[in-house]
């Protein structure tokens, strides 16, 4: 449809098949104003949450926020806005902080379309200072504030179905480029709800990113790589257990979207990750001609991508790679963020680069075939994000552990909002010089008990090495005056009821001493000039670095440990 046209109403009803347009954005992003006339034009009700919830309650929303509290209005918010969803197709309206909380986003997904309206800041900005009644804005530096607020929610709203962005605010034309958004959605009846799948970009300029997410994407890689390298030549390095279940499905569709590709297999597990795996891998995609243009594609685990990825990184000074991450631990961690690498005698990862993949396929049903071990692992990766930036995940992920453990919307939801919030901390940090280290609670620690066991899966795997860990930083603030009691009891249990390990000696076997655990702690790449570095916590979802660690404490509370 050209732009000049205009457009055809009759299939835009046709494609939302009686689901509802909800608005989402921050304050001042023109959603009630927008909403109007977009109502108007599709000839639906029009409600404005907000409203809704103030003749409610019989209070303006700044006096719902002093008597009781933001926890007090987000609760009602939730309930109203369900409510509204349950009686539609209607054009609805959302407060700037309802699309933050998860069952919204996740009744918004069952019966309406998200669209996120992002205008330019400056126009955010004289919009709000025109308003006074506005609570979250009731400080000494309001511009602050906004600019905070929105670079908190903008990996959360990026999950909306649509982004509209507009630079110059007019209403029309915002009205106008839904329209033509919602006109060109698939409408036959068996349409993949737009939901279904998800994208999470990684905006690194030259190196900038999409992370797809959903069922099935394995089938639809050729399609999605020829969109960024048509007619190339690809190679698939997975492992030997990963072959035998995806890659005739991936070769396949290589080869639909006229892609010529050749495979290599390694053995599984952390071995692989070695100075002679990296050498044949090296060595097969010479043979197999793979060219700076070319695309190397890791199917696997992390070790598979790491492994790849640093082939990718070194062969010819960079060929381009794509990561196909097939458990959950690399569809949330390993596969965004291009750290790549091997692993040394004396340690983990200690040979490596920063190599940024071009695209990550996450395919969520892959994980289906996840051992639970594998699955569990991955999952500690999961609470991380929660625990070190967002405790509104955090306890998301308590009530609702179940359901992303058995798969569908809720587990897609649980990998978007983990890639989100890796995304946003790679894209301040890509090259780890500050804020990117958060990313490592637990990994001190746990580093320390994977290579004191030598690396051996069948007694610990990195992920349950991660979950020692992070439970281990909780008690170590703990000690230290950082974080209450109730915070590390919470984080211990939540671990435990998903049957995670929680201390050293849940290791079948560990037999370490506190000076053996700290010369372990002193061969991790982040020590720096021989000083200890831990992510620690003054409670769930606030983390921070602490270098210069006085030792004699860290080997206190380690001896501690071991005799608990
Ligand atoms: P892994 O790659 O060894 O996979 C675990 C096991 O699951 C393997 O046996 C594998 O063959 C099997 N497997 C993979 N996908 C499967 C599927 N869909 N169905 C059935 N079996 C499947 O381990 P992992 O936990 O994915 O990754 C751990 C590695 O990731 C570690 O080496 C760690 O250092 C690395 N890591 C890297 C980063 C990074 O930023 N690069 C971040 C975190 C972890």
């Amino acid at each position: 449809m050209g732009q000049g046209q205009p457009v055809d109403v009759g299939r835009v009803a046709a494609a939302l098949g009686g689901r509802s347009v909800v608005l989402t954005g921050m304050m001042g992003a023109g959603k009630t104003s927008v909403g109007k006339r977009l109502a108007a034009k599709l000839a639906l009700p029009f409600v404005d949450a907000d409203a809704e919830i103030e003749v409610g309650a019989q209070l303006t929303i700044s006096e719902i926020f002093e008597r009781f509290g933001e926890a007090y209005f987000r609760d009602g918010e939730r309930k109203v806005i369900a409510r509204l969803l349950n009686g539609g197709p209607l054009v609805l309206a959302t407060g700037g902080g309802a699309f933050m909380n998860p069952v919204t986003r996740d009744n918004i997904a069952a019966r309406g379309v998200s669209i996120w309206l992002k205008p330019d800041f400056d126009i955010l900005l004289a919009r709000v200072r025109k308003k006074s009644n506005r609570p979250l804005l009731k400080t000494a530096d309001p511009e602050q504030t906004l600019r905070r607020l929105l670079e908190e929610r903008s990996p959360i709203y990026a999950l909306a179905d649509f982004t509209i962005e507009s630079l110059d605010g007019s209403h029309d034309s915002v009205v106008d480029a839904i329209l033509r958004r919602l006109a060109a959605m698939p409408c036959n009846d068996d349409r993949p709800s737009p939901r279904a799948r998800r994208r999470v970009e990684v905006p690194l300029g030259a190196r900038a990113y999409s992370i797809l997410i959903g069922p099935g994407l394995i089938d639809q890689a050729g399609a999605e790589i020829a969109k960024i390298a048509p007619r190339v030549n690809c190679a698939v390095v997975t492992d030997a257990r990963v072959a035998p279940l995806y890659l005739e499905r991936l070769t396949e569709s290589l080869h639909q979207a006229g892609l010529r590709s050749t495979s290599i297999i390694c053995p599984p597990g952390e071995a692989t990750k070695s100075y002679a795996e990296f050498a044949r891998v090296s060595d097969a995609l010479i043979e197999a001609r793979i060219e700076r243009r070319d695309v190397v594609i890791a199917l696997g685990g992390g070790v598979i991508g790491d492994l790849a990825g640093f082939c990718a990184a070194t062969l010819r000074r960079g060929v381009r790679f794509v990561q196909i991450p097939t458990t959950l631990l690399a569809q949330v961690d390993s596969s965004v963020g291009g750290k790549t690498g091997i692993n040394s005698r004396h340690g983990k990862n200690l040979i490596g680069a920063f190599h940024q993949p071009s695209l990550v396929l996450a395919d969520t049903t892959a994980l289906d075939t996840l051992s639970e071990r594998d699955f569990r692992a991955g999952y500690a990766e999961v609470v991380k994000y929660g625990l070190i930036c967002d405790r509104r995940f955090f306890e998301f992920l308590e009530s609702n552990w179940r359901e992303t453990f058995a798969g569908g919307p809720t587990r897609a939801e649980a990998i978007a909002i983990s890639c989100a919030a890796k995304a946003r901390i790679v894209v301040a940090d890509e090259t780890e010089q500050g804020e990117r280290a958060l990313l490592n609670l637990g990994h001190t620690f746990g580093h320390a008990f994977e290579s004191l066991t030598h690396y051996d899966s069948p007694r610990l795997v990195h992920g349950e090495g991660v979950a020692i860990g992070m439970a281990s930083a909780f008690r170590f603030s703990r000690d230290l005056g950082l974080c209450s009691g109730q915070d590390t009891t919470r984080v211990e249990a939540h671990l435990k009821a998903v049957g995670l390990p929680t201390r050293m000696g849940d290791i079948p076997g560990f037999e370490a001493s506190a000076d053996d655990i700290l010369a372990a702690m002193r061969q991790d790449k982040k020590v720096e000039r021989g000083r200890l570095t831990f992510i620690l916590v003054r409670g769930i979802g606030d983390s921070f670095v602490a270098r210069d660690l006085d030792e004699a404490s860290v080997s206190t509370f380690l001896a501690r440990e071991l005799a608990a």
